[in-house]
């Protein structure tokens, strides 16, 4: 696989939904790639990335923003509120806003620094236990929290059960994000985005149908 394979299976599947192409975003997920891969998805003009390590993002894109630009990365994983300031430095959208401490850190950052990423509420909808993001049934509630301390949120990211047939996740994220008036949906990996996609997806997490499998797989 490669780049402009998904590209056009994500063409395919908008004709398919009925949807453009520039409704939706593709992330290309380069955590634990190596660098030379990187670097030929980004002269293959790609800008767009996803990253889920906070370190490992400080350890590679500030190089690669200095060699090509336009580049855009988003943190699409766990983000400690004592790493936040960090992530502010390095994202140009955070989608795993799930829990009250983090929004208030988040917020409160934002005023310091006059701006704010653009921000994405996780939502657990399998209710796993060993998973980060907020209940479906707390979600509107966490919304309205967001929405009063005018934190820029832009929609809801969801990572359905690994054993479950992702259709029902993402219906369930399209049907929170609906009642909320929220317009974003970062949904969608190698192995569904296309589901994703009919579903309502705006941003699609692509990492090994680009990039190739995971040398040491991260997350
Ligand atoms: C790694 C990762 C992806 C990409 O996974 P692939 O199966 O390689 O496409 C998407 N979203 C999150 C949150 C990830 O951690």
């Amino acid at each position: 696989m490669g780049l402009s394979e998904i590209q056009a299976r994500i063409a395919k599947a908008c004709a398919e939904a009925g949807r453009s192409t520039d409704e939706v975003h593709l992330i290309a997920v380069s955590k634990v790639q190596p660098p030379e891969r990187i670097a030929a998805v980004l002269e293959q003009d790609h800008r767009l990335f996803g990253e889920n390590r906070v370190q490992e993002a400080a350890g590679k894109w500030p190089d690669f923003r200095a060699r090509f630009d336009g580049v855009s990365v988003h943190l699409i994983g766990p983000l400690q509120t004592n790493k936040a300031r960090q992530a502010f430095d390095l994202f140009e959208a955070i989608h795993s806003v799930d829990r009250p401490k983090l929004a208030k850190t988040i917020a409160r950052l934002a005023q310091d620094e006059g701006g704010c990423p653009d921000l994405f509420i996780q939502v657990n909808t399998g209710e796993e236990p060993q998973k980060a993001g907020i209940l479906p049934g707390d979600a509107d509630a966490f919304i309205q929290e967001c929405r009063a301390m005018d934190l820029p949120l832009r929609g809801l990211m969801c990572i359905p059960p690994v054993d479950e047939t992702p259709s029902l996740h993402f219906a369930l994220l399209g049907k929170i994000a609906a009642r909320n008036g929220l317009n974003g949906l970062s949904m969608g990996m190698s192995s569904d985005f296309e589901q994703a996609i009919a579903f309502g997806a705006t941003h699609i997490r692509v990492g090994s149908a680009i990039f190739g499998e995971r040398v040491s797989p991260s997350g």
